[in-house]
């Protein structure tokens, strides 16, 4: 069944922020959060936290699925308001959040929406000054929690170079992130490769050897089951649409901005079927097109 990213979740998952930017709270004896979205829900995850776990000081690990502003963004905030929080995220999103221009982009996509929202921001400083993780994960790593809880890292790559998925065994659960497509409005699978179109499917073909019985989306959504054919589902997706680029490439003379163009115009414009808004659409649709062309 597909679920809004909200609330409780499972006896020991529950979904903090909004349905569109969740972390995910897995309580247990030794309590860990996945992803932290943008920077502007900080606080709020902070006074969900201390809700759930009565002190918000008892979180003790931070995973983040990459290092994308509406995934990371909260990380820093969270860091230094809470002591002792171990953040964890791929190696090579440990050198991204060092980077300044990375940083720069992450305060300048930031900034618009914490304009909207400073009546929840207060006096907290929000700002996204940079990351320094306490540990980098590498493909396959295994983090134990101390309660019998282990995390598996499982690298990712397709939506970004840096993607991971957190599977927990002891729960059939999967934290996917963007590796496993999102819904379109009608609800059907969207691929958002960006970064590599064939990483993306190889990562695909990786999870869909994982057995599966909860699995949490990067936005909006959790499958309390059928997530294995939600990922054949985004398989299929992502060849479908690697076919649709390759065929406008080829009816427009390779122009990928005329590309761009014309499947914003049908999908966007036209069919409404995206939820995300326009800018952020765009910046990713070009980068798909790009991927298409570097495919083998
Ligand atoms: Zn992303």
């Amino acid at each position: 069944m597909i679920k809004e990213s909200a609330g409780k979740i499972s006896e020991e998952f529950y979904a903090l922020g909004t349905p569109s930017l969740p972390a995910y709270l897995l309580k247990g004896g030794t309590p860990v959060l996945f992803d932290a979205g943008m920077t502007f829900m900080g606080p709020s995850y902070l006074q969900e936290l201390q809700q759930y776990l009565g002190d918000a000081h008892r979180l003790s690990f931070l995973f983040l699925t990459h290092s994308h502003f509406d995934h990371s963004g909260s990380a820093p905030f969270l860091k230094n308001n809470i002591p002792g929080l171990k953040v964890a995220a791929s190696h090579l999103a440990a050198e991204i959040f060092q980077r300044p221009n990375a940083v720069q982009l992450i305060q300048n996509l930031s900034k618009g929406m914490e304009e909207a929202n400073r009546s929840r921001i207060g006096d907290a400083d929000v700002t996204f000054r940079g990351l320094e993780l306490d540990r980098s994960l590498q493909d396959g790593d295994q983090i134990e929690l101390g309660d019998g809880t282990r995390i598996q890292a499982i690298a990712t790559p397709g939506h970004t170079r840096d993607a991971i998925s957190y599977y927990i065994p002891r729960l059939k659960a999967l934290v996917a992130g963007e590796a496993v497509g999102s819904f379109d409005r009608n609800f059907n699978v969207r691929s958002v490769f960006l970064s590599s179109y064939d990483d993306y499917l190889l990562s695909l073909q990786k999870l869909r050897k994982l057995e599966i019985d909860l699995m949490m989306m990067g936005h909006s959504y959790i499958l309390t089951e059928g997530a294995q054919e939600m990922i054949a589902k985004t398989i299929e997706a992502t060849k479908a649409f690697g076919r649709r680029i390759e065929m406008e490439l080829s009816s427009l003379g390779g122009d990928q901005e005329a590309v761009v163009k014309k499947i914003f115009q049908e999908d966007y414009v036209e069919k409404k079927l995206i939820r995300q808004e326009e800018r952020p659409f765009l910046i990713n649709l070009k980068a798909q097109v790009k991927a298409v062309t570097e495919k083998k």
